[in-house]
């Protein structure tokens, strides 16, 4: 059950299904919309036509044409306004419908990019809390490798520090502390440059705290769930790649 964290662009992605960041319209726009339905063709917007639309918080499932992912699942995540008109509830959701329809249609490997954090605006540290939140759940219940994908300069920055933070978190509390869950096995593929140790901005920190917090909660916390009680052996691999590890991995 492998959620793995890659630098890419997800129109180069040989999955399944790769999730398409929409608006309710699903004719297309700026952003990933833009580059999948470029990188997919006219026949893609010709499919598109066909369904109506869809409303936001909701996913629907259209054919691949010329990209290399065999689906596009394109889902409607919401403009964030201030964090209290329902935005955390309708990007759950998101994740949810797509996945569910990703099952329905038999893929086994997905690629989210950050739904809503481009042009509606949702903080970057939140979205990607929301997306590893709702996939991990659904991988404790189901097969499948679910890719979240960090393309921008912005993203990528940070996620070059949260690489060697996660790394270090895994060292220091997870290998040694946690020996008794035999069961579990994680990879770290750390990216070949880590950023030098600076002073970080506050923001940062806030950030790489929420990460810390996330990751105890995915590796350690599941154990106290109801899963583990049914004793059901749990494998989460959280896999951390850059662009060259991942282009050897997908484009085969
Ligand atoms: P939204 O309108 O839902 O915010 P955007 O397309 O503006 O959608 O942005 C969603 C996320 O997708 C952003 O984090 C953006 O950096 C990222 N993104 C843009 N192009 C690509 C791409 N080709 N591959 C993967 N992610 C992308």
């Amino acid at each position: 059950m492998p959620l793995e964290i890659a630098r890419n662009d997800i129109t180069k992605m040989k999955v399944d299904a790769i999730v398409n960041a929409a608006n309710e319209s699903l004719l297309g726009g700026g952003g990933v919309d833009g580059a999948i339905h470029r990188a997919a063709g006219a026949e893609l917007l010709a499919e598109c036509r066909t369904l109506g639309g869809c409303k936001t918080g909701k996913a629907k499932i259209t054919g691949g044409y010329n990209l290399p992912a065999k689906h596009v699942i394109h889902t409607v995540g919401p403009i964030y306004e201030d964090g209290k008109h329902g935005e955390k509830a309708l990007l759950e959701s998101c994740y949810r419908e797509s996945l569910a329809l990703a099952k329905e249609n038999n893929c086994e490997t997905v690629a989210f990019p950050l739904i809503s954090s481009g042009v509606y605006g949702y903080p970057k540290d939140q979205a990607l809390k929301v997306a590893i939140d709702v996939i991990s759940d659904f991988l404790l219940e189901n097969e499948m490798t679910v890719y979240i994908v960090i393309f921008d300069k912005a993203a990528y920055k940070i996620s070059e520090k949260l690489f060697s933070d996660i790394a270090e978190y895994i060292d220091d509390n997870y290998m040694d502390g946690h020996t008794d869950y035999s069961s579990e096995r994680i990879r770290m593929n750390a990216l070949p440059s880590m950023a030098p140790r600076k002073r970080r901005k506050k923001s940062e920190d806030d950030f790489l705290e929420m990460c810390d917090t996330m990751i105890e909660k995915i590796i350690i916390g599941k154990r106290e769930s109801k899963h583990a009680k049914k004793g059901v052996k749990q494998k989460i691999r959280i896999l951390f790649k850059g662009f060259g590890e991942l282009n050897d991995l997908m484009c085969v």
